[in-house]
């Protein structure tokens, strides 16, 4: 087979699924609203919870931040690319979230792959909630540990894996504080327990629950009492702009700064960037009225929903699926709503576990009332 027909194959086979995915150019942003070329829809499928990207005072450091640092940040950490806003910033997150040291990456993606590949040897365990974000089983996989995988949300079933004989190497517990795709909790409580019983290191990949949840804003772990070995937080949801940051002791962070990868031989974030997340920071730790509209919406939108025939997960956060099943009734629904000026992301396989085929609504705090009210409106008819 060529590489041509390797390609068309794969592309062929993509469509039948009805899994082929295309993006679409927005112009004007992220907000309530989204804008195509003449269209406008009411936006169901944005992470910027507390609609952060439009902020001003974060607009403005990202501004202030370019004027005084330039545009990019011209080398990585190790090079020249760290600045006193990128310092700035990692203080005031450890500080914020308790912890000794906070590392900046370029984004969760890159975290996840950088604190998995660096930490783990060959003989090491991963021990993985299944519903876990592409990224973290990704580097699990990329890494020289075995990865196991145990039961959504079901700490009974780590207990068995972490009861299993290892091979003298260390484990690493994995999950996320909210699921990307569910937008249900982990028992963040019960994993460090069992965790800190067997020797093992939790960490904790919080991108959905930081900013949103918590006092201050502190996120999953923070609102169940939960302080684990490694906490990861990024800056592309709730924070309204991008990149990512990795919670640790300080022997750890020394350890990253010599053996990851992603901080060595990656240009570091802009400085300017760096600007703007303090601002961003700064808005989360006084951003109760923020959540405070988010949690009416979200309460709003259940209430709502009840009445309608699909399932509802076990969610209380920003993230709130529909359960579909079948691909391709999950994007005629995703249809339906855009002719109807929502726009609503249909999920589907390899990204949600096959036959559970979703709409993914989001909520911000910049709906209004009468957005989830039209929202409900269609879908009830939509059956
Ligand atoms: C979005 C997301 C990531 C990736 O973060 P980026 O900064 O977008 O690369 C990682 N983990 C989870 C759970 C996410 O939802």
């Amino acid at each position: 087979m060529s590489w041509q027909q390797r390609i068309s194959h794969e592309l062929a086979q993509r469509r039948r699924d009805d899994a082929y995915r295309t993006r679409q150019a927005n112009d004007g942003g992220n907000g309530r609203w989204l804008t195509q070329g003449e269209r406008r829809y009411l936006n169901f499928s944005s992470n910027d919870y507390l609609g952060l990207s439009r902020d001003a005072g974060v607009i403005a450091a990202w501004r202030q931040g370019a004027r005084r640092y330039g545009a990019g940040s011209g080398g990585s950490g190790h090079v020249t690319g760290y600045s006193v806003a990128h310092a700035a910033l990692e203080q005031a997150l450890a500080d914020w979230l308790g912890y000794p040291r906070a590392l900046l990456f370029i984004s969760g993606y890159a975290a996840n792959q950088a604190l998995v590949t660096a930490l783990t040897r060959a003989g090491d365990r991963i021990l993985a909630d299944k519903l876990s974000h592409a990224s973290l089983i990704e580097a699990a996989t990329l890494s020289p540990a075995v990865l196991r995988r145990f039961v959504h949300n079901q700490p009974s079933a780590l207990e068995t894996l972490l009861a299993k004989p290892d091979d003298g190497g260390e484990t690493l517990v994995v999950t996320e504080g909210v699921f990307s795709m569910d937008g249900d909790s982990a028992p963040l409580a019960e994993l460090q327990r069992l965790s800190r019983a067997a020797g093992a290191w939790l960490m904790v990949d919080d991108a959905h629950g930081i900013g949103v949840c918590g006092e201050q804003g502190r996120g999953s772990c923070w609102r169940q009492g939960v302080r684990p070995d490694l906490l990861v937080v990024t800056f592309g949801k709730a924070f309204g702009v991008s990149g990512a940051a990795v919670l640790c002791e300080q022997p750890t962070a020394e350890y990253l700064l010599q053996f990851a990868r992603h901080l060595i031989y990656s240009t570091a974030m802009p400085a300017a960037q760096a600007c703007a997340l303090s601002a961003a920071l700064t808005r989360i730790r006084q951003g109760d009225d923020l959540r405070a509209a988010l949690q009416r919406n979200i309460r709003q939108l259940r209430a709502g929903l009840r009445a309608l025939p699909w399932r509802l997960t076990d969610s209380d956060s920003a993230i709130q699926p529909l359960i579909v099943g079948d691909n391709g009734r999950a994007l005629e629904l995703a249809q339906r709503l855009r002719a109807a000026g929502m726009w609503v992301s249909a999920m589907r396989p390899p990204t949600v576990p096959p036959g559970s085929a979703r709409l993914r609504i989001t909520l911000t705090a910049a709906h209004q009332p009468e957005d989830i009210d039209r929202l409900l409106e269609v879908l009830r008819h939509a059956d």
